[in-house]
């Protein structure tokens, strides 16, 4: 894939942060790298990128923050791509909290809702008219380098492999991430835009934690080949970060 303007949420540390320094170091890169984090002064290390990469620019975003989102960032954003608009929207930041049946509270299943489910569809929303200006520019089939919206999902959130239960907030809310981004193939298929759900592996960093089994740089790198992959025939599906496709 060699899109031209890229978006990557959650940007500052773990798999967002590596989005953005793997999608910078491919061969043609992107002309626009828009990696929003909710602190910039204190991403450093996405600082630390940015400093020798002029096509990252750092954007102040919660996720959850939809007033900024539509009046502050989607319009900066827009000024700077002007008629390129976005082609790929990375949906990577999200929120765990362990909880079983015994520990969770209406509190918890709202929180992580709100940052795993809402935020996404929001996001998507919201940048829908850029996503369409860049797909209307392009021709041929669906694809990343087109007009795509990736949603970084979990396995987790798959009914089909849900052997070990728990987890409720987390689960619930990517299995919502799931279906939503199904629904966004269908609705988006017809202005060319493609609609995915990758799932990481699970991969050490803040979130995996120090027993997860995959190193960060090899599940980016994964996505990335599976981005590159994606077309018509792929939309609307959930794959893991080596290209395997995981049941609903
Ligand atoms: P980390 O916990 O390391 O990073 C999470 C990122 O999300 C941080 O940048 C964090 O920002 C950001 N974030 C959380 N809430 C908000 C918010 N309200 N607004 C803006 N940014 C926010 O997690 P990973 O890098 O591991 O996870 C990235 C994605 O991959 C997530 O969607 C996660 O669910 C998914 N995933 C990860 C797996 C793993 O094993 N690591 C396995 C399966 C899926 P801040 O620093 O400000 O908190």
């Amino acid at each position: 894939m060699q899109p031209i303007t890229v978006l990557v949420t959650g940007a500052n540390r773990g798999i967002g942060l590596e989005l953005v320094r793997q999608i910078v170091a491919r061969q043609n890169p992107p002309k626009h790298v828009f990696a929003t984090c909710r602190d910039p002064d204190r991403a450093k290390d996405l600082q630390a990128l940015a400093k020798d990469t002029p096509s990252i620019e750092i954007v102040k975003l919660d996720v959850t923050d939809y007033a900024t989102l539509r009046n502050t960032v989607v319009p900066h954003v827009q000024s700077k791509v002007g008629d390129l608009g976005l082609n790929l929207l990375i949906n990577n930041a999200g929120l765990l909290l362990r909880h079983d049946l015994s520990t969770v509270t209406p509190e918890a299943m709202r929180e992580v809702y709100e940052v795993n489910t809402i935020a996404p569809v929001m996001i998507t929303q919201a940048f829908l008219p850029l996503l369409k200006a860049a797909s209307a520019r392009a021709t041929g089939g669906l694809s990343c380098s087109r007009a795509a919206v990736i949603n970084i999902t979990s396995k987790v959130g798959s009914c089909a492999d849900n052997q070990s239960g728990k987890h409720y907030p987390y689960r619930c809310s990517k299995a919502a991430l799931n279906i939503a981004t199904v629904s966004m193939s269908v609705d988006l298929k017809g202005d060319g835009i493609l609609a995915a759900v990758l799932h990481p592996g699970w991969v050490k960093t803040q979130m995996g934690g120090s027993n997860a089994i995959h190193e960060l740089s090899d599940s980016v790198k994964g996505m990335l080949d599976v981005m590159d992959r994606l077309t018509e025939n792929e939309t609307g599906k959930f794959f893991e970060w080596k290209g395997n496709e995981i049941p609903w």
